[in-house]
């Protein structure tokens, strides 16, 4: 399994448009970026690519890293960072299966396959595939499952991709607060990798209008508001999960620069074959 990191940024990316904070500028010095979410992962026994997420980079992204156009996609949430990339592949790809959970969000009405089947009806090439999450579906030779995790007011997913014949496993936390439901953990543990989302740093939760949630027994919050693991959120998860290997992804500019490009914080272009 061979696992490409698209976009490991937020939903303005590092460096945003317009910005001259310290951060972007450090960015554009080193000649780093944090586009928008988006995991490329081949399958090196089949041949085959699936790509978990559309990002609105998504042109960008794959002219970048020369990475196989998918084969099959996944829909984490109906965010504009995770899912309006998706008309890029018209007159790019002839046909796509695109795997979204089947469940009902109480907040639309709809699934995020409906969703994803409402927006894009115009789009030939792509079928959607309603998925029951907690339920392994076979995906580019990959044994895939979705999670639910917290990310109010949507419904929205982590995942894990296995392969079944080496063991290799990829967890992603999807965009989450720190309260994964147990089942989901049960699901997402012992991965080889885990992308972690981690907006910003804790102390950044001061600055946020209700602040942060889910502190730790020294009182530092593990959810920014409502929607966000922080860093120490997401190293906590990583912690627990017993992740051999984590990156954190979903990191926003807000990162104050001595920080935003330290370890385990992850840049886009790094590979990872597990
Ligand atoms: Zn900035
Ligand atoms: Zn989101
Ligand atoms: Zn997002």
């Amino acid at each position: 399994m061979r696992v490409t990191l698209l976009g490991t940024g937020d939903t303005t990316g590092t460096p945003t448009v317009g910005c001259d904070c310290d951060t972007c500028e450090a960015a554009r010095e080193r000649g780093v970026e944090r586009t928008r979410f988006s995991v490329h992962v081949e399958n090196e026994r089949t041949g085959e690519a699936l790509l978990v997420d559309f990002s609105p980079d998504f042109r960008y992204q794959f002219l970048r890293e020369s990475v196989p156009l998918p084969d099959a996609a996944i829909i984490t949430h109906i965010h504009f960072d995770h899912l309006d990339g998706l008309g890029n592949v018209f007159r790019v790809l002839d046909e796509l299966d695109v795997y979204a959970a089947n469940e009902t969000d109480p907040q639309t009405g709809e699934s995020v396959a409906e969703t994803v089947a409402n927006d894009y009806d115009y789009l030939d090439p792509i079928t959607v595939v309603p998925t029951t999450p907690l339920e392994s579906v076979r995906i580019c030779g990959f044994d895939v499952t979705l999670v639910p995790v917290d990310h109010p007011p949507l419904i929205c997913y982590g995942l894990a991709i296995e392969d079944p014949e080496t063991g290799a496993k990829l967890s992603l936390s999807g965009d989450t607060s720190y309260a994964v439901p147990d089942r989901s953990r049960e699901v997402l543990a012992e991965p080889d990798l885990l992308l972690a989302d981690a907006i910003v740093p804790a102390a950044l939760c001061d600055a946020h209008p209700i602040g942060g949630r889910h502190e730790n027994d020294d009182g530092v919050a593990r959810t920014f508001g409502t929607k966000h693991m922080t860093r120490e959120g997401a190293l906590a998860l990583a912690d627990e999960l017993n992740a051999t290997r984590t990156r954190l992804v979903h990191l926003a500019h807000f990162y104050p620069e001595a920080e935003a490009f330290e370890e385990p914080l992850a840049l886009d272009g790094e590979i990872y074959t597990l």
